[in-house]
């Protein structure tokens, strides 16, 4: 029996303009049909969430009231995570260990600007006027388009849901063509908090025609992206329609420094789940390994023997430590790159290749290249997949030159126990984000985003909600004084 997914569009659950097939990547087999939205379908939910930007029953909210719409979606989100989450694995074959865990959490994000919905400020300024009061109101920004890639859907969808409601904005969120399951199953969830109709809309389809639609369209004032690099200079081509302002969560290509005074267990252990975790399918997965010579065969025989004992197998059980790829396109990619390095002096130290007897889904092993230097293919692009690429060296310098040598910034981890050396690394290392011992911290209070090609902006914390707003500067003359005819000369 296929699962039949719908869209939501102005309060209501409906039907594509089309469907399409939904690919099981633990056994290469359709299990559900999702709806494909057409430009039509996103004229609609664009009109239905300007409408409900300006309709009382949302406009006319308190801030609170706001907020407390939002504390009530956490909690149904908290109730529904063991649904969601087995969703989400069937539909991009992430293992249930992390879809569980990780959608519990998104609940904490919702918690976290629910609380934000009223502490939102203007300011009153003191200007050079005479008899003049001036102060800043913060309004939400209008509509928002929100597009996000197939990893992770309802973790980054909430960096952008959550803020935007906070702010008193209305959102018409693009779920991937791959794996859009658990977002159209939010809908759900939005509908019972009680978020009034138009306010949240849900729909997927293809970047072509569903996306273009949504981020040129003229009544969209804000977009929010997540994907990559490329897609998102159509998104920024696209914006040029409507000039509205974009914020964009791109590729990484993250180093993982380590140097000769660490613990390498712990190391290793961090190393290992930083590139692994998700099956590598992670913007921020750690997947350039920088060594220290004098650890590196140390290092390398622990980090090795860890890949090679880690069960790959059906995401849906318990005991699985890394499930298959999103699609077969992905796999085909990783394929196709880890060939392209080796032919350019890579040397494979584990995995490389598909595992025995399980070419029927999209599974991939732990694979580990040893480097030669930043020529290597797989130590420059970006693979979204398990694939670690090992380059060593020598000094401090020699690192920080190595790390910053991609066209990425998202991420970077560095494992010392040398305090001066970690300080110093942080202001050199050209990324959003630095770990250091330790790797793939996140929070909704933290600030998440990339330098680079890795994106313009940042999502999470604090003034990420003020991303959602824009101020207007309000003069009030004061004096009742009449005023001066400006055509007397006096
Ligand atoms: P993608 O860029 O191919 O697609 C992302 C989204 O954009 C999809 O919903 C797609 O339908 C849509 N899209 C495609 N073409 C479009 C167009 N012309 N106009 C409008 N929308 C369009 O990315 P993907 O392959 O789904 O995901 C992997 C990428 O996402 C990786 O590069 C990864 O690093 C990145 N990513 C970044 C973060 C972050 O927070 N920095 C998080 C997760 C993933």
């Amino acid at each position: 029996m296929l699962r039949r997914f719908q869209q939501y569009i102005d309060g209501e659950f409906c039907n594509g303009s089309s469907t399409f097939d939904s690919i099981n990547p633990a056994t290469g087999n359709t299990w559900a049909t999702m709806p494909a939205a057409s430009e039509q379908d996103v004229d609609r939910a664009v009109r239905a969430a300007d409408r409900a930007f300006n309709a009382p029953e949302w406009a006319g909210l308190t801030a609170s009231q706001r907020g407390k719409l939002l504390h009530r979606l956490a909690e149904l989100i908290e109730q529904e995570a063991g649904n969601l989450a087995e969703l989400e694995t069937a539909d991009t074959g992430k293992i249930i260990r992390e879809t569980r865990s990780q959608i519990s959490y998104v609940a904490e994000y919702y918690r976290y600007y629910a609380g934000l919905a009223d502490k939102i400020q203007g300011a009153h300024l003191s200007v050079d006027k005479q008899d003049m009061e001036a102060y800043l109101r913060r309004e939400p920004i209008g509509v928002v388009a929100a597009i996000v890639p197939w990893n992770s859907q309802l973790f980054l969808s909430a960096v952008k849901v959550a803020p935007a409601l906070a702010a008193g904005c209305t959102i018409v969120l693009k779920a991937s063509e791959d794996g859009p399951a658990p977002l159209l199953e939010f809908a759900r969830l939005v509908h019972k908090a009680g978020i009034p109709a138009g306010v949240v809309n849900i729909l997927t389809g293809f970047g072509a025609d569903c996306g273009r639609a949504l981020t040129s369209h003229p009544l969209v004032s804000r977009i929010a992206f997540t994907g990559g690099p490329e897609t998102a200079r159509h998104i920024v081509h696209n914006s040029a329609a409507n000039l509205a302002y974009t914020t964009l969560e791109l590729g990484g290509k993250s180093p993982v420094l380590v140097f000769d005074d660490v613990d390498i267990d712990s190391a290793v252990n961090t190393v290992v789940a930083g590139i692994f975790a998700a099956s590598g399918q992670s913007c921020v997965a750690g997947s350039r390994l920088l060594v220290q010579r004098s650890i590196r065969d140390r290092f390398l025989a622990k980090l090795v023997a860890k890949a090679e004992s880690i069960h790959i197998g059906n995401p849906t059980d318990m005991s699985t430590q890394m499930g298959p790829l999103a699609t077969r396109r992905q796999l085909d990619t990783i394929e196709a790159v880890v060939a392209r390095s080796i032919d350019a002096g890579a040397v494979v130290m584990t995995g490389g290749k598909q595992p025995a007897g399980m070419t029927d889904g999209f599974y991939y092993t732990p694979t580990i290249l040893d480097c030669p230097g930043p020529s290597i293919p797989s130590v420059m692009e970006e693979l979204f997949g398990p694939v670690l690429s090992v380059v060593t060296f020598d000094t401090e310098d020699e690192a920080v030159v190595l790390a910053n040598g991609t066209d990425y910034g998202l991420a970077a981890g560095v494992f010392t126990r040398d305090l001066t050396r970690a300080h110093r690394l942080i202001k050199k290392l050209r990324s959003g984000i630095v770990w250091v011992n330790t790797y793939r911290a996140v929070s909704p209070m933290m600030p998440f985003g990339g330098y680079k090609l890795s994106g313009l902006g940042r999502e999470g914390g604090l003034e990420s909600v003020l991303d959602y707003t824009r101020t207007k500067s309000v003069w009030i003359r004061t004096s009742d004084e009449p005023i001066d005819d400006p055509f007397v000369m006096r």
